[in-house]
Protein backbone atom coordinates (compact mmCIF):
# COMPACT_ATOMS: atom_id res chain seq x y z
CA UNK A 1 0.00 0.00 0.00
CA UNK A 2 1.33 3.38 -1.08
CA UNK A 3 1.60 4.47 -4.30
CA UNK A 4 -0.59 3.94 -6.74
CA UNK A 5 0.24 3.22 -10.29
CA UNK A 6 -1.85 3.20 -13.45
CA UNK A 7 -1.64 0.02 -15.32
CA UNK A 8 -2.31 2.41 -18.81
CA UNK A 9 1.24 2.88 -18.43
CA UNK A 10 2.94 2.07 -15.21
CA UNK A 11 3.26 5.19 -13.92
CA UNK A 12 3.17 6.29 -10.44
CA UNK A 13 -0.20 8.31 -10.00
CA UNK A 14 -0.22 9.30 -6.21
CA UNK A 15 0.55 7.93 -2.97
CA UNK A 16 -2.17 6.84 -0.45
CA UNK A 17 -1.01 5.53 2.81
CA UNK A 18 -2.70 2.77 4.34
CA UNK A 19 -5.10 2.61 7.58
CA UNK A 20 -3.48 1.55 10.60
CA UNK A 21 -5.73 -0.76 13.04
CA UNK A 22 -5.69 1.97 15.62
CA UNK A 23 -6.93 4.25 12.33
CA UNK A 24 -9.88 1.81 11.63
CA UNK A 25 -10.86 1.86 15.38
CA UNK A 26 -11.06 5.15 15.41
CA UNK A 27 -13.10 5.56 12.61
CA UNK A 28 -15.70 2.93 13.79
CA UNK A 29 -15.85 4.76 16.97
CA UNK A 30 -16.71 7.99 15.20
CA UNK A 31 -19.44 5.69 12.63
CA UNK A 32 -21.25 4.39 15.59
CA UNK A 33 -21.50 7.77 17.23
CA UNK A 34 -22.78 9.02 14.13
CA UNK A 35 -25.45 6.09 13.78
CA UNK A 36 -27.06 7.52 16.61
CA UNK A 37 -27.91 10.48 15.21
CA UNK A 38 -28.28 9.41 11.33
CA UNK A 39 -30.66 6.79 12.18
CA UNK A 40 -33.12 9.33 13.69
CA UNK A 41 -32.70 12.13 10.61
CA UNK A 42 -36.39 12.33 8.91
CA UNK A 43 -37.13 9.96 5.97
CA UNK A 44 -37.49 12.59 4.16
CA UNK A 45 -34.56 14.64 5.24
CA UNK A 46 -32.14 11.56 4.79
CA UNK A 47 -33.50 10.60 1.16
CA UNK A 48 -32.79 14.15 0.50
CA UNK A 49 -29.32 14.41 1.35
CA UNK A 50 -28.71 11.31 -0.86
CA UNK A 51 -30.25 12.49 -3.32
CA UNK A 52 -27.75 15.50 -3.20
CA UNK A 53 -25.23 13.34 -3.00
CA UNK A 54 -26.28 11.78 -6.58
CA UNK A 55 -26.22 15.17 -7.91
CA UNK A 56 -22.51 15.96 -6.71
CA UNK A 57 -21.63 12.50 -8.35
CA UNK A 58 -23.62 13.60 -11.23
CA UNK A 59 -21.95 17.32 -11.43
CA UNK A 60 -18.39 15.53 -11.02
CA UNK A 61 -19.12 12.71 -13.61
CA UNK A 62 -15.92 13.48 -15.90
CA UNK A 63 -13.54 13.38 -13.33
CA UNK A 64 -14.64 10.71 -11.76
CA UNK A 65 -14.71 8.65 -14.87
CA UNK A 66 -11.10 9.82 -16.07
CA UNK A 67 -9.87 9.01 -12.76
CA UNK A 68 -10.81 5.56 -13.11
CA UNK A 69 -9.50 5.50 -16.73
CA UNK A 70 -6.29 6.70 -15.08
CA UNK A 71 -6.18 4.09 -12.24
CA UNK A 72 -8.09 0.94 -13.38
CA UNK A 73 -7.23 1.36 -16.73
CA UNK A 74 -11.35 1.21 -17.74
CA UNK A 75 -12.60 2.80 -21.48
CA UNK A 76 -14.01 5.89 -21.05
CA UNK A 77 -17.43 4.77 -22.15
CA UNK A 78 -16.83 2.41 -19.15
CA UNK A 79 -15.77 4.60 -16.52
CA UNK A 80 -18.83 7.06 -17.69
CA UNK A 81 -21.03 4.29 -16.92
CA UNK A 82 -19.74 3.32 -13.66
CA UNK A 83 -19.89 7.22 -12.13
CA UNK A 84 -23.64 7.30 -13.28
CA UNK A 85 -24.43 4.17 -11.71
CA UNK A 86 -23.04 5.33 -8.69
CA UNK A 87 -25.17 8.59 -9.02
CA UNK A 88 -28.00 5.94 -10.30
CA UNK A 89 -27.85 4.24 -7.24
CA UNK A 90 -27.57 6.78 -4.93
CA UNK A 91 -31.09 8.19 -6.31
CA UNK A 92 -32.75 5.63 -6.60
CA UNK A 93 -32.33 4.26 -2.63
CA UNK A 94 -32.66 7.94 -2.26
CA UNK A 95 -36.24 6.98 -2.08
CA UNK A 96 -36.28 4.28 -0.07
CA UNK A 97 -36.23 6.32 3.74
CA UNK A 98 -39.87 7.16 3.35
CA UNK A 99 -40.89 3.59 2.04
CA UNK A 100 -39.02 0.89 4.79
CA UNK A 101 -42.91 -0.21 5.67
CA UNK A 102 -43.30 -2.56 7.98
CA UNK A 103 -46.31 -5.26 7.93
CA UNK A 104 -49.20 -4.71 10.48
CA UNK A 105 -50.32 -8.45 11.35
CA UNK A 106 -53.75 -8.96 12.40
CA UNK A 107 -53.20 -10.71 16.06
CA UNK A 108 -56.10 -11.33 18.98
CA UNK A 109 -55.68 -9.03 22.21
CA UNK A 110 -53.60 -5.65 20.45
CA UNK A 111 -51.53 -4.35 17.64
CA UNK A 112 -48.45 -6.26 15.77
CA UNK A 113 -46.11 -4.12 13.81
CA UNK A 114 -42.97 -5.18 12.44
CA UNK A 115 -39.75 -2.37 12.19
CA UNK A 116 -36.79 -2.57 9.60
CA UNK A 117 -34.41 -1.47 12.52
CA UNK A 118 -30.67 -0.25 10.61
CA UNK A 119 -27.98 -2.56 11.72
CA UNK A 120 -25.32 0.01 12.83
CA UNK A 121 -21.98 0.38 11.49
CA UNK A 122 -21.71 -1.42 7.86
CA UNK A 123 -18.07 -2.76 6.60
CA UNK A 124 -17.99 -2.24 2.50
CA UNK A 125 -15.09 -4.18 1.22
CA UNK A 126 -14.54 -3.34 -2.38
CA UNK A 127 -12.36 -5.35 -5.08
CA UNK A 128 -10.37 -3.47 -8.09
CA UNK A 129 -12.19 -4.65 -10.77
CA UNK A 130 -15.26 -1.98 -10.37
CA UNK A 131 -14.21 0.16 -7.63
CA UNK A 132 -17.57 2.55 -8.37
CA UNK A 133 -20.11 0.70 -8.45
CA UNK A 134 -19.48 -2.12 -6.48
CA UNK A 135 -19.05 0.37 -3.18
CA UNK A 136 -22.56 2.00 -4.43
CA UNK A 137 -24.15 -0.82 -4.67
CA UNK A 138 -22.92 -1.51 -0.51
CA UNK A 139 -22.93 2.23 0.69
CA UNK A 140 -26.42 4.01 -1.25
CA UNK A 141 -28.65 1.34 0.63
CA UNK A 142 -26.76 0.69 3.56
CA UNK A 143 -26.66 4.62 4.41
CA UNK A 144 -30.46 4.91 2.94
CA UNK A 145 -31.58 1.72 5.46
CA UNK A 146 -29.97 4.08 8.51
CA UNK A 147 -26.74 3.04 8.85
CA UNK A 148 -23.36 4.68 8.58
CA UNK A 149 -20.72 3.15 6.53
CA UNK A 150 -17.20 2.23 6.80
CA UNK A 151 -15.68 1.17 3.25
CA UNK A 152 -12.35 -0.52 1.92
CA UNK A 153 -11.87 0.16 -1.51
CA UNK A 154 -9.04 -2.58 -2.80
CA UNK A 155 -4.99 -1.46 -2.66
CA UNK A 156 -4.88 -0.73 -6.34
CA UNK A 157 -7.70 1.25 -6.83
CA UNK A 158 -8.49 3.85 -3.71
CA UNK A 159 -8.60 7.00 -5.71
CA UNK A 160 -12.56 6.88 -7.17
CA UNK A 161 -13.79 6.40 -3.78
CA UNK A 162 -11.63 8.79 -2.02
CA UNK A 163 -13.34 10.96 -4.20
CA UNK A 164 -16.68 10.02 -2.93
CA UNK A 165 -16.13 10.27 0.59
CA UNK A 166 -15.14 13.85 -0.43
CA UNK A 167 -18.39 14.14 -2.35
CA UNK A 168 -20.65 12.94 0.21
CA UNK A 169 -19.36 15.64 2.70
CA UNK A 170 -19.65 17.89 -0.17
CA UNK A 171 -23.33 16.98 -0.64
CA UNK A 172 -23.64 17.58 3.63
CA UNK A 173 -23.75 14.02 4.65
CA UNK A 174 -22.61 14.21 8.77
CA UNK A 175 -19.08 13.42 10.33
CA UNK A 176 -18.91 9.81 10.67
CA UNK A 177 -21.78 8.61 7.94
CA UNK A 178 -19.45 7.78 5.12
CA UNK A 179 -16.09 7.42 5.98
CA UNK A 180 -13.43 5.24 3.48
CA UNK A 181 -10.86 4.02 4.67
CA UNK A 182 -8.10 2.89 2.52
CA UNK A 183 -5.39 -0.29 3.27
CA UNK A 184 -4.59 -3.89 3.07
CA UNK A 185 -6.99 -6.50 3.15
CA UNK A 186 -5.07 -8.58 5.77
CA UNK A 187 -5.36 -5.30 7.87
CA UNK A 188 -8.41 -2.61 7.46
CA UNK A 189 -10.37 -5.43 5.79
CA UNK A 190 -9.74 -7.58 8.95
CA UNK A 191 -10.49 -5.28 11.15
CA UNK A 192 -13.76 -4.77 9.81
CA UNK A 193 -14.54 -8.31 10.66
CA UNK A 194 -13.42 -8.36 14.21
CA UNK A 195 -14.30 -5.44 15.56
CA UNK A 196 -17.50 -5.91 17.57
CA UNK A 197 -19.01 -2.38 16.71
CA UNK A 198 -19.08 -3.24 12.51
CA UNK A 199 -22.38 -5.46 12.72
CA UNK A 200 -22.57 -6.10 9.09
CA UNK A 201 -19.86 -7.18 6.04
CA UNK A 202 -21.35 -6.48 2.62
CA UNK A 203 -18.07 -7.70 0.55
CA UNK A 204 -17.50 -8.67 -3.29
CA UNK A 205 -14.02 -10.22 -3.82
CA UNK A 206 -12.58 -13.70 -4.38
CA UNK A 207 -13.93 -16.78 -3.48
CA UNK A 208 -11.11 -17.80 -1.17
CA UNK A 209 -11.51 -14.43 0.90
CA UNK A 210 -14.78 -13.95 0.80
CA UNK A 211 -14.80 -17.38 2.65
CA UNK A 212 -12.37 -16.53 5.42
CA UNK A 213 -14.76 -13.49 6.02
CA UNK A 214 -17.89 -15.38 6.45
CA UNK A 215 -15.78 -17.72 8.96
CA UNK A 216 -14.87 -14.89 10.43
CA UNK A 217 -18.16 -12.98 11.30
CA UNK A 218 -19.81 -16.29 12.10
CA UNK A 219 -17.60 -15.93 15.40
CA UNK A 220 -19.40 -12.59 16.10
CA UNK A 221 -23.12 -13.61 14.25
CA UNK A 222 -22.28 -10.81 12.24
CA UNK A 223 -24.34 -10.46 9.42
CA UNK A 224 -22.99 -10.61 5.63
CA UNK A 225 -23.34 -10.22 2.25
CA UNK A 226 -20.49 -12.07 -0.52
CA UNK A 227 -20.29 -11.03 -3.94
CA UNK A 228 -17.67 -13.62 -5.03
CA UNK A 229 -16.29 -15.04 -8.31
CA UNK A 230 -17.73 -16.42 -11.51
CA UNK A 231 -17.38 -18.90 -14.25
CA UNK A 232 -20.01 -18.18 -16.16
CA UNK A 233 -21.26 -19.80 -19.50
CA UNK A 234 -22.86 -18.78 -22.67
CA UNK A 235 -24.94 -21.50 -24.28
CA UNK A 236 -25.29 -20.80 -27.93
CA UNK A 237 -28.04 -23.39 -29.15
CA UNK A 238 -28.10 -24.45 -32.77
CA UNK A 239 -31.14 -22.67 -33.38
CA UNK A 240 -29.80 -19.48 -32.27
CA UNK A 241 -29.54 -16.01 -34.25
CA UNK A 242 -25.72 -17.05 -34.47
CA UNK A 243 -24.63 -13.94 -36.12
CA UNK A 244 -25.80 -11.95 -33.35
CA UNK A 245 -24.38 -14.90 -31.10
CA UNK A 246 -21.08 -14.33 -32.45
CA UNK A 247 -20.69 -10.66 -32.49
CA UNK A 248 -21.97 -10.41 -29.11
CA UNK A 249 -20.20 -13.05 -27.67
CA UNK A 250 -16.54 -10.63 -27.20
CA UNK A 251 -18.50 -8.29 -25.10
CA UNK A 252 -19.95 -10.39 -22.67
CA UNK A 253 -16.19 -11.30 -21.74
CA UNK A 254 -13.52 -9.05 -22.87
CA UNK A 255 -15.64 -5.66 -21.56
CA UNK A 256 -13.34 -4.58 -18.40
CA UNK A 257 -10.19 -7.38 -19.98
CA UNK A 258 -12.59 -9.36 -18.67
CA UNK A 259 -11.72 -8.42 -15.22
CA UNK A 260 -15.76 -9.00 -14.04
CA UNK A 261 -17.20 -11.24 -12.04
CA UNK A 262 -20.05 -11.68 -14.87
CA UNK A 263 -17.59 -12.67 -17.49
CA UNK A 264 -19.01 -14.89 -19.80
CA UNK A 265 -15.98 -17.23 -20.09
CA UNK A 266 -17.01 -20.44 -21.21
CA UNK A 267 -19.00 -20.60 -24.66
CA UNK A 268 -20.97 -23.95 -24.70
CA UNK A 269 -21.59 -24.57 -28.63
CA UNK A 270 -24.29 -27.14 -29.81
CA UNK A 271 -22.03 -29.20 -32.03
CA UNK A 272 -23.73 -28.73 -35.25
CA UNK A 273 -22.89 -25.05 -35.45
CA UNK A 274 -19.57 -24.97 -33.34
CA UNK A 275 -17.53 -24.59 -36.64
CA UNK A 276 -19.82 -22.01 -38.23
CA UNK A 277 -19.92 -20.15 -34.82
CA UNK A 278 -16.28 -20.06 -34.37
CA UNK A 279 -15.49 -18.97 -38.08
CA UNK A 280 -17.98 -15.90 -37.21
CA UNK A 281 -16.50 -15.28 -33.73
CA UNK A 282 -13.00 -15.19 -35.19
CA UNK A 283 -13.69 -11.69 -36.98
CA UNK A 284 -15.33 -10.37 -34.20
CA UNK A 285 -12.42 -11.17 -31.44
CA UNK A 286 -9.98 -9.59 -33.97
CA UNK A 287 -11.59 -6.62 -34.27
CA UNK A 288 -12.29 -5.64 -30.73
CA UNK A 289 -10.34 -2.70 -30.01
CA UNK A 290 -7.98 -2.97 -27.20
CA UNK A 291 -5.96 0.43 -27.25
CA UNK A 292 -5.84 3.59 -24.49
CA UNK A 293 -8.19 3.30 -22.66
CA UNK A 294 -8.85 7.63 -22.74
CA UNK A 295 -9.97 6.90 -26.37
CA UNK A 296 -13.53 7.29 -27.29
CA UNK A 297 -13.07 4.21 -29.53
CA UNK A 298 -11.65 2.08 -27.20
CA UNK A 299 -13.43 -1.25 -26.51
CA UNK A 300 -10.68 -2.78 -23.86
CA UNK A 301 -7.67 -1.19 -22.00
CA UNK A 302 -4.95 -2.50 -20.15
CA UNK A 303 -5.16 -5.66 -17.24
CA UNK A 304 -5.08 -4.28 -13.53
CA UNK A 305 -1.35 -5.23 -13.41
CA UNK A 306 1.75 -7.17 -14.36
CA UNK A 307 1.40 -9.26 -11.42
CA UNK A 308 -2.14 -10.41 -12.48
CA UNK A 309 -1.24 -9.75 -16.35
CA UNK A 310 1.02 -13.03 -15.44
CA UNK A 311 -1.28 -14.82 -13.95
CA UNK A 312 -3.89 -14.52 -16.34
CA UNK A 313 -0.91 -15.71 -19.35
CA UNK A 314 -0.10 -19.08 -17.11
CA UNK A 315 -3.74 -20.38 -17.96
CA UNK A 316 -3.02 -20.19 -21.98
CA UNK A 317 0.69 -21.10 -21.57
CA UNK A 318 0.52 -24.83 -23.59
CA UNK A 319 -3.49 -24.41 -24.29
CA UNK A 320 -5.33 -24.63 -27.46
CA UNK A 321 -5.12 -21.16 -28.68
CA UNK A 322 -7.88 -20.94 -31.79
CA UNK A 323 -7.03 -17.24 -32.54
CA UNK A 324 -6.58 -14.10 -30.62
CA UNK A 325 -6.90 -10.45 -30.93
CA UNK A 326 -4.29 -7.49 -30.83
CA UNK A 327 -3.25 -5.20 -28.29
CA UNK A 328 -0.81 -2.25 -28.01
CA UNK A 329 2.97 -2.93 -27.37
CA UNK A 330 4.97 -1.04 -24.97
CA UNK A 331 4.44 0.19 -21.23
CA UNK A 332 1.16 -1.06 -19.50
CA UNK A 333 -0.17 -4.11 -18.60
CA UNK A 334 -1.82 -5.31 -22.15
CA UNK A 335 -3.35 -8.59 -22.83
CA UNK A 336 -5.05 -9.47 -26.40
CA UNK A 337 -8.13 -11.02 -26.23
CA UNK A 338 -7.89 -14.89 -26.39
CA UNK A 339 -9.62 -17.69 -27.85
CA UNK A 340 -9.13 -21.03 -26.27
CA UNK A 341 -10.50 -24.47 -27.29
CA UNK A 342 -10.95 -26.99 -24.28
CA UNK A 343 -10.58 -30.47 -24.83
CA UNK A 344 -12.42 -31.39 -21.97
CA UNK A 345 -14.39 -29.83 -18.80
CA UNK A 346 -11.44 -31.16 -16.96
CA UNK A 347 -9.13 -28.34 -18.30
CA UNK A 348 -8.00 -25.54 -16.13
CA UNK A 349 -8.98 -22.55 -17.72
CA UNK A 350 -12.48 -23.76 -18.23
CA UNK A 351 -12.90 -24.56 -14.71
CA UNK A 352 -11.15 -21.98 -13.44
CA UNK A 353 -11.69 -18.27 -12.97
CA UNK A 354 -9.77 -16.63 -15.22
CA UNK A 355 -10.30 -12.68 -14.85
CA UNK A 356 -8.41 -12.19 -17.96
CA UNK A 357 -9.74 -11.35 -21.24
CA UNK A 358 -9.29 -15.76 -21.98
CA UNK A 359 -12.67 -17.43 -23.03
CA UNK A 360 -12.98 -21.22 -23.68
CA UNK A 361 -14.97 -22.71 -25.78
CA UNK A 362 -16.58 -26.40 -25.92
CA UNK A 363 -19.22 -28.26 -27.80
CA UNK A 364 -22.31 -29.95 -26.30
CA UNK A 365 -24.61 -32.49 -27.74
CA UNK A 366 -28.28 -31.64 -26.52
CA UNK A 367 -30.13 -29.49 -23.64
CA UNK A 368 -29.57 -31.88 -21.22
CA UNK A 369 -25.77 -32.23 -22.48
CA UNK A 370 -25.73 -28.22 -22.17
CA UNK A 371 -27.22 -27.57 -18.63
CA UNK A 372 -24.84 -30.72 -17.22
CA UNK A 373 -21.58 -28.81 -18.38
CA UNK A 374 -22.95 -25.02 -17.38
CA UNK A 375 -23.25 -26.56 -13.84
CA UNK A 376 -20.93 -28.42 -13.40
CA UNK A 377 -18.64 -25.39 -11.80
CA UNK A 378 -18.85 -24.00 -8.38
CA UNK A 379 -19.72 -21.30 -9.61
CA UNK A 380 -23.55 -19.63 -9.89
CA UNK A 381 -23.26 -15.98 -10.95
CA UNK A 382 -24.70 -15.27 -14.94
CA UNK A 383 -24.50 -16.71 -17.78
CA UNK A 384 -26.77 -16.50 -21.25
CA UNK A 385 -28.70 -18.82 -23.06
CA UNK A 386 -29.00 -18.41 -26.94
CA UNK A 387 -32.02 -19.72 -29.20
CA UNK A 388 -35.60 -18.63 -30.82
CA UNK A 389 -37.20 -22.09 -29.23
CA UNK A 390 -38.92 -19.58 -26.09
CA UNK A 391 -39.56 -22.83 -24.05
CA UNK A 392 -36.45 -23.91 -24.04
CA UNK A 393 -35.00 -20.58 -23.13
CA UNK A 394 -37.78 -20.50 -20.06
CA UNK A 395 -36.28 -24.20 -19.60
CA UNK A 396 -32.90 -23.93 -19.64
CA UNK A 397 -33.14 -20.57 -17.68
CA UNK A 398 -34.60 -22.45 -14.99
CA UNK A 399 -32.53 -25.16 -14.87
CA UNK A 400 -29.13 -23.16 -15.16
CA UNK A 401 -27.65 -23.16 -11.27
CA UNK A 402 -26.81 -18.78 -11.53
CA UNK A 403 -28.35 -15.68 -10.04
CA UNK A 404 -28.20 -13.80 -13.12
CA UNK A 405 -29.79 -15.53 -16.26
CA UNK A 406 -29.96 -13.60 -20.15
CA UNK A 407 -31.79 -15.12 -22.84
CA UNK A 408 -30.45 -13.71 -26.57
CA UNK A 409 -28.90 -10.88 -24.33
CA UNK A 410 -25.60 -10.64 -22.34
CA UNK A 411 -26.90 -7.97 -19.60
CA UNK A 412 -26.58 -8.96 -16.15
CA UNK A 413 -26.75 -5.57 -13.97
CA UNK A 414 -29.52 -2.77 -13.71
CA UNK A 415 -29.59 -1.41 -10.55
CA UNK A 416 -33.81 -1.80 -10.07
CA UNK A 417 -33.12 -5.67 -10.52
CA UNK A 418 -31.17 -7.74 -8.26
CA UNK A 419 -28.14 -8.93 -8.48
CA UNK A 420 -26.03 -12.10 -6.82
CA UNK A 421 -24.47 -15.23 -6.93
CA UNK A 422 -25.73 -19.11 -6.25
CA UNK A 423 -23.13 -21.39 -4.59
CA UNK A 424 -19.98 -20.03 -4.19
CA UNK A 425 -20.54 -16.73 -6.15
CA UNK A 426 -22.11 -15.26 -3.08
CA UNK A 427 -24.15 -15.03 -0.52
CA UNK A 428 -27.80 -12.85 0.07
CA UNK A 429 -28.12 -9.68 -3.45
CA UNK A 430 -27.60 -6.89 -4.04
CA UNK A 431 -29.42 -3.86 -6.04
CA UNK A 432 -33.25 -3.75 -6.34
CA UNK A 433 -35.96 -3.62 -3.95
CA UNK A 434 -34.75 -6.08 -1.44
CA UNK A 435 -31.31 -5.16 -1.28
CA UNK A 436 -32.28 -2.58 1.66
CA UNK A 437 -33.62 -5.66 3.81
CA UNK A 438 -29.83 -6.51 3.86
CA UNK A 439 -28.84 -3.50 5.96
CA UNK A 440 -31.85 -4.16 8.48
CA UNK A 441 -33.24 -6.51 11.07
CA UNK A 442 -36.80 -7.34 11.23
CA UNK A 443 -38.22 -6.02 14.65
CA UNK A 444 -41.68 -7.39 15.64
CA UNK A 445 -43.59 -5.27 18.23
CA UNK A 446 -47.01 -6.36 20.06
CA UNK A 447 -48.55 -4.09 21.79
CA UNK A 448 -51.77 -5.52 23.95
CA UNK A 449 -54.65 -3.37 23.82
CA UNK A 450 -56.94 -5.15 26.39
CA UNK A 451 -58.74 -3.65 29.61
P1 LIG B 1 -9.86 -10.07 -3.32
O1 LIG B 1 -10.74 -11.07 -2.65
O2 LIG B 1 -8.41 -10.34 -3.37
O3 LIG B 1 -10.02 -8.65 -2.61
C1 LIG B 1 -11.24 -8.01 -2.47
C2 LIG B 1 -11.16 -7.03 -1.32
O4 LIG B 1 -10.97 -7.75 -0.10
C3 LIG B 1 -9.99 -6.05 -1.41
O5 LIG B 1 -10.40 -4.79 -0.93
C4 LIG B 1 -8.96 -6.67 -0.46
O6 LIG B 1 -8.08 -5.74 0.08
C5 LIG B 1 -9.87 -7.23 0.62
N1 LIG B 1 -9.27 -8.31 1.41
C6 LIG B 1 -8.27 -9.16 1.06
N2 LIG B 1 -7.99 -10.00 2.06
C7 LIG B 1 -8.84 -9.71 3.07
C8 LIG B 1 -9.05 -10.24 4.38
N3 LIG B 1 -8.33 -11.25 4.84
N4 LIG B 1 -10.03 -9.70 5.14
C9 LIG B 1 -10.79 -8.69 4.68
N5 LIG B 1 -10.63 -8.13 3.46
C10 LIG B 1 -9.67 -8.64 2.66
O7 LIG B 1 -10.49 -9.86 -4.76
P2 LIG B 1 -9.96 -8.95 -5.96
O8 LIG B 1 -8.79 -9.64 -6.56
O9 LIG B 1 -9.80 -7.53 -5.52
O10 LIG B 1 -11.23 -8.99 -6.93
C11 LIG B 1 -11.42 -9.99 -7.86
C12 LIG B 1 -12.48 -10.98 -7.40
O11 LIG B 1 -13.70 -10.33 -7.07
C13 LIG B 1 -12.85 -11.97 -8.48
O12 LIG B 1 -12.93 -13.27 -7.96
C14 LIG B 1 -14.24 -11.51 -8.92
O13 LIG B 1 -15.04 -12.50 -9.51
C15 LIG B 1 -14.81 -11.00 -7.66
N6 LIG B 1 -15.93 -10.09 -7.92
C16 LIG B 1 -17.22 -10.48 -7.68
C17 LIG B 1 -18.28 -9.64 -7.96
C18 LIG B 1 -19.71 -10.05 -7.69
O14 LIG B 1 -20.54 -9.16 -7.63
N7 LIG B 1 -20.01 -11.32 -7.53
C19 LIG B 1 -18.05 -8.39 -8.50
C20 LIG B 1 -16.73 -8.02 -8.76
C21 LIG B 1 -15.67 -8.87 -8.45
Amino acid sequence: MGEVISPVDGAGIGVVPGCSVEDVDAAVSRAAAAFETWRHVAPGDRGRLLRRFAAQVDAHLEELALLEVRNAGHTIGNARWEAGNVRDVLDYYAGAPERLTGHQIPVPGGLDVTFHEPLGVVGVIVPWNFPMPIAGWGFAPALAAGNTVVLKPAELTPLTALRLAELARDAGLPDGVFTVLPGRGSVVGERFVTHPAVRKICFTGSTEVGTRIMAGCAAQVKRVTLELGGKSANIVFADADLEKAAATAPYAVFDNAGQDCCARSRILVQRQVYDRFLELLEPAVRAFRVEDPARETAEMGPLISAAHRDRVAGYVDGADVAFTGSCPDGPGFWYAPTVLLAGSPADRHWREEVFGPVVSVLPFDDEADAIRLANDTEYGLSGSIWTRDVGRAVRVARAVESGNLSVNSHSSVRYWTPFGGMKRSGLGRELGPDALHAFTDVKNVFIGTEE
